[in-house]
């Protein structure tokens, strides 16, 4: 559906489907409809920073810098698990219960580091959360392409500012696909969320060890049915096999919950338990540490990937990098010697 707003602009109200490229919009209108929670404007504004367009970079950084007074109000919930877990479903089911029963404004971004190599949401032609999507507590955007793992990591963490700043007030953030995006997904979240359902035999066996200990909450899925029973008996291994656990840095001891999406009844243990996490970790400040953490260590990674980016895009490197790897190949140069004669050669600021 296709509406003109007061600026005059062609908007898309579907937030679902990434809207037209806004033309005349200033920074100025997009940032104060964006603020008032105009859904429309937010997909904008996201469509906005996840453009590779090098002159659409200035209006996605000043856009960031305005709304950031506004931002880092909402609780900030990472949700990961194997394909087939039940991750949508769930996010459906608790995503409306914090609309309906606890009349909070839900958003839903998703993470998929794939699309960085495929160029594109491998969900892109896969309707998920019909329900959500026409919420109109809810905001439900897939995952940002990007060119590069770093760019599709910023585009969510912005994404999540501009989310904050239109006063979503619960920010979900979905892992789809696989590799990095646990590691990614939990460095912009304040809780980890991890699906799990029961297993033939061994409970344990198909989690990574290394998930688990990033957790800060476990749900057995799918208790319903005959996997009601084996659920439980699932979820007090779980309990057993978290004592063996470090001690999470957060003074949080991970919580195990079995949920079924066929009704919203353990819905309000989920929200219980992330509000006992919220509690207890800013009465230790350890919630304000990790996030402070969190813009560091982004920082420093785009940093790197800047670095990176205009090293390789410096013709000279590349032509040293071209007559480097062929004295390598023939044996004339030592691969250290040649990569430090480049780095020796790279043109600093005097
Ligand atoms: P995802 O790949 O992790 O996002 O998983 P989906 O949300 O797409 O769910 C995978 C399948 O599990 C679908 O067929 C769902 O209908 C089913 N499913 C999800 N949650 C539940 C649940 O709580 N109980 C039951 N019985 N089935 C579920």
């Amino acid at each position: 559906m296709i509406i003109k707003n007061k600026h005059k602009t062609t908007l898309n109200l579907n937030p679902h489907i990434p809207a037209k490229k806004p033309q005349n919009i200033s920074v100025e209108a997009l940032f104060s409809e964006i603020i008032q929670g105009n859904k429309v404007a937010l997909a904008q504004g996201i469509t906005r920073i996840e453009s590779t367009a090098p002159h659409h970079s200035p209006f996605a950084n000043e856009l960031i810098t305005k709304i950031l007074p506004y931002t880092g109000k909402a609780v900030r919930i990472g949700i990961t698990g194997v394909p087939g877990v039940g991750k949508s479903t769930f996010i459906e089911s608790f995503g409306t219960y914090c609309t309906d029963v606890l009349q909070k404004k839900v958003a839903v971004l998703a993470i998929d580091p794939s699309s960085s190599v495929s160029k594109g949401s491998i969900l892109g032609d896969k309707t998920r959360m019909e329900t959500l999507v026409k919420n109109d507590l809810a905001f439900v955007r897939p995952s940002p392409s990007g060119t590069t793992l770093g760019g599709v990591a910023k585009n969510t963490r912005e994404a999540i500012l501009l989310c904050e700043a239109a006063g979503f007030e619960v920010i979900i953030i979905e892992t789809v696909g696989v590799g990095q995006s646990e590691t990614l997904v939990k460095g912009m979240v304040d809780f980890f969320l991890l699906l799990n359902i029961t297993g033939a035999g061994d409970e344990l066996q198909g989690i990574k060890r290394g998930i688990m200990e990033m957790a800060d909450g476990i749900i057995i899925n799918k208790a319903d049915g005959d996997n009601a029973k084996k659920a439980i008996f699932a979820q007090k291994e779980l309990e057993r096999a978290l004592h063996y656990f470090p001690i999470n840095p957060s003074g949080w001891i991970p919580k195990v919950l079995t949920y079924s999406s066929l009704n919203y009844e353990k819905a309000t243990d989920v929200w219980q338990m992330i509000t006992e996490f919220v509690e207890t970790t800013q009465a230790n400040q350890y919630f304000f540490k990790n996030r402070n953490q969190q813009n560091q260590v982004w920082f420093t990674e785009t940093l790197k990937e800047g670095v990176l980016q205009r090293f390789y895009a410096d013709e000279t490197i590349q032509k040293a990098v071209e007559i480097a790897l062929e004295l390598i190949k023939n044996n004339q140069i030592s691969p250290f010697t040649a990569a430090k004669n480049i780095l020796d050669g790279w043109v600093k600021p005097t």
